[in-house]
């Protein structure tokens, strides 16, 4: 289960969550792992709170490069030096704000591994790409840029994130039947890689809160969650996490 703070917190506030979810974390079944993604300047207050901690941290996104003339941008091996687990690469958000295309989040994935840190690829289709019926095409795109670039071996160690833009932020949620089809259908694209690959962690994300949790977690392939605003309260996102731990599949 990993919260996405996205570009919200500020130190003081930082302190009490990341203590609660620490915490509580720290209660829950051994079969859940819980990360927290927080924004660049954060990192190291993370890495002070949470070390030693169940629950490890992450950077919301990183450079395609390894350093250089690149002002205002994030080398994964900086992230690194702060203990940083997780990297999510293609969130939405960057996808269409910073006009990230499919091959740019490739590098950002690979600079990622590079770095020892675990890429959080994030795909997901637009209402009109849904509307369109091209879901699968999309994502199978958005999918296979970087599946192209890695070995079989980096492929096994990602996570993928299925995130409906249409989810994203707006209260909306996938009905757990089609959130299913299209994990189902990313578990064989990444079958087709391998064997091994078809076991990496598929979260779900988009507008997921305590209430719907338990029935998105209970489909055959949703592993866990992506999760947005609800990880910034930590009664909310430890709700989320007891709910990952009530089901078995
Ligand atoms: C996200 O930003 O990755 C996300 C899933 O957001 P929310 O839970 O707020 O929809």
């Amino acid at each position: 289960m990993v919260g996405n703070w996205k570009m919200h917190g500020r130190i003081g506030d930082n302190a009490t969550l990341l203590t609660e979810v620490a915490a509580g974390a720290s209660a829950l079944q051994k079969g859940v792992s819980v990360g927290v993604c927080v924004p660049c300047p954060y990192l190291a207050q993370s890495q002070a709170l949470l070390s030693g901690s169940v629950v490890r941290w992450g950077i919301q996104d990183v450079s395609a490069h390894t350093g250089g003339a690149f002002t205002g941008e994030v080398a994964a091996q900086m992230a690194a030096d702060f203990g940083v687990t997780y990297a999510i690469v293609g969130h939405s958000e960057r996808r269409a704000y910073h006009l990230e295309s499919p091959e740019l989040v490739a590098s950002k994935a690979q600079r990622a591994i590079e770095a020892g840190l675990t890429p959080i690829l994030c795909v997901g289709e637009t209402l009109e790409e849904r509307e369109a019926g091209t879901t699968e095409q999309v994502i199978g795109t958005q999918l296979e840029a970087v599946l192209s670039t890695l070995t079989e071996e980096q492929a096994a160690g990602i996570v993928v994130a299925y995130e409906p833009v249409w989810a994203i932020g707006t209260g909306k949620t996938a009905r757990p039947g089609q959130a299913q089809d299209v994990h189902a259908f990313l578990r064989r694209k990444l079958l087709e890689k391998g064997a091994t690959v078809a076991n990496v962690p598929l979260l779900y994300g988009g507008s997921v809160k305590p209430e719907n949790a338990e029935e998105l977690f209970g489909q055959k392939d949703i592993d866990g969650g992506l999760i947005g605003g609800a990880s910034l309260q930590s009664k909310e996102f430890l709700a989320i996490c007891r709910a990952a731990q009530t089901v078995t599949h």
